[in-house]
């Protein structure tokens, strides 16, 4: 049996930022990762390529949390974004910035970012387990001075004591790279609440998928989200079509905005025509009515929209495709109109948190210190990292907030 300083459990970004800035403190610590590898998720972040930050001021990132950006105010004011770069500049990984302030190694690969890590860990005398996974985290029985009793840390190869405890283990998203909830259980036996999680940043599933369609990229449109006659959200860009729903960046973002919400009671509208008005549309299918007085209805769209949508804008109008222009009555091109500029479709859920590519929920944020990520109901057990119930939108937030908060918790420990 062993005894550390520190064990910090999980091997992601947060738990390296939190084990290097500890360690770095001249702290003894030990790191433990289930996996074979450190850093498993980061390999797969950005496509492959990890848009490790946002290069934006700390406002601005925390207009892009979702779940307690207040929580996060002290943490990224204190390790902003600008302070990730000048890390990763300064251990030698040029980076790049792209669309949106999305920072990316200069090389394309997420790889540079968890070897930049464990080099930081190993040069400061972090001792890393790999493939051993922590099984159960207890404070350990003293009749006296509860408090300040070590833990006692049971793994499946071993067993540790430990005066602090740094839980990152993550959250419940991608199961297959070692986040499955574990640090959960050992938050609520150390008497924590746990924000029940939901998916977050993931696809929409429809009630009639437009399986047809799937594989469909639609550029320049906007989909709002409705409840009842009420817009909760509206987002401009681009939207994908797949086999179950609707996926893409837009989409995304409003799961993440109502992943609370009774999905089938909401209702989403997409404008296919944004950047006209009402009155500026009827004028453009007016002209192209009168331009091809002869042709078909379905025709004439073709003009309009990719043709594999067509037969479904016309539908919802309740306007055959055959049907000849000239022959469209003036409430038929009203149903048109309305089709091209609202048209519906019926979600049903979120894909499942497994798919998402972050977990909103988790450990909750009124029982841990802003400043220092200590737990107010257990002294000396930490959190970091998606564990903690805080989410953001995609563009590198996400992953600024495992380092802020693992900086937090490694520097105060
Ligand atoms: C497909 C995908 C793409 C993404 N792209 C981006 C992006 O480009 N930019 C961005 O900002 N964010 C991105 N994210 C989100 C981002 O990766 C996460 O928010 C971030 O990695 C969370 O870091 P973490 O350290 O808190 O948790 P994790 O990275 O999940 O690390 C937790 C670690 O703990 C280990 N662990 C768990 N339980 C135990 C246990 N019992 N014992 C020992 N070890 C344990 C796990 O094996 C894991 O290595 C993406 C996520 C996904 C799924």
């Amino acid at each position: 049996m062993e005894e550390y300083e520190i064990v910090v459990i999980g091997g992601g970004a947060s738990g390296l930022m939190a084990a290097y800035q500890a360690a770095k403190r001249g702290k003894r610590v030990l790191l433990i990762e289930r996996n074979e590898k450190l850093g498993k998720k980061i390999y797969i972040t950005g496509k492959g390529r990890c848009n490790f930050t946002n290069d934006c001021s700390p406002d601005e990132f925390l207009t892009n949390v979702v779940s307690n950006p207040k929580f996060l105010m002290g943490a990224i004011r204190a390790f902003p974004p600008e302070r990730t770069l000048r890390f990763f500049e300064e251990a030698g990984m040029h980076y790049k910035i792209e669309r949106g302030n999305r920072a990316f190694p200069i090389s394309d690969h997420a790889s540079d970012v968890t070897k930049v890590l464990e080099k930081a860990c190993r040069s400061v005398g972090v001792q890393i387990h790999l493939n051993e996974r922590v099984l159960s985290v207890r404070k350990q029985d003293t009749m006296s001075d509860v408090a300040n009793s070590m833990f006692d840390i049971v793994t499946s190869t071993g067993r540790y004591f430990a005066y602090s405890v740094i839980i990152a283990t993550g959250g419940v998203s991608y199961p297959t790279t070692g986040s499955t909830g574990d640090g959960y259980s050992f938050a609520s036996s150390l008497g924590h609440s746990i924000v029940p999680t939901v998916p977050a940043l993931v696809g929409i599933r429809l009630k009639n998928p437009l399986a047809p369609l799937s594989g469909l990229s639609l550029k320049n449109v906007a989909l709002s989200v409705k409840e009842g006659e009420k817009v909760l959200h509206r987002e401009f860009g681009e939207m994908l079509f797949t086999h179950s729903g609707i996926s893409s960046p837009i989409v995304l973002t409003i799961s993440s905005l109502i992943n609370r919400k009774q999905i089938p009671s909401l209702s989403l509208s997409l404008d296919l025509k944004p950047a006209l008005s009402f009155e500026q549309l009827e004028q453009r299918i007016l002209r192209d009515f009168d331009a091809e007085k002869n042709k078909s209805v379905g025709n004439v769209f073709c003009g309009l929209l990719p043709k594999n949508l067509v037969p479904f804008v016309l539908a919802q109008a309740g306007v055959s495709p055959q049907k000849t222009v000239n022959s469209v009555t003036k409430e038929e091109r009203k149903g048109l109109l309305f089709a091209l500029k609202c048209f519906i479709m019926k979600p049903t859920s979120l894909l499942p948190v497994e798919e998402a590519i972050v977990t909103a929920g988790g450990v909750s944020v009124k029982e841990v210190n802003p400043k220092t990520m200590e737990s107010k109901r257990c002294p000396h057990l930490y959190f970091c990292g998606e564990v903690l119930d805080l989410d953001a939108l995609t563009g590198g937030f996400n992953l600024q907030i495992a380092f802020a908060t693992g900086y937090a918790a490694g520097n105060a420990v």
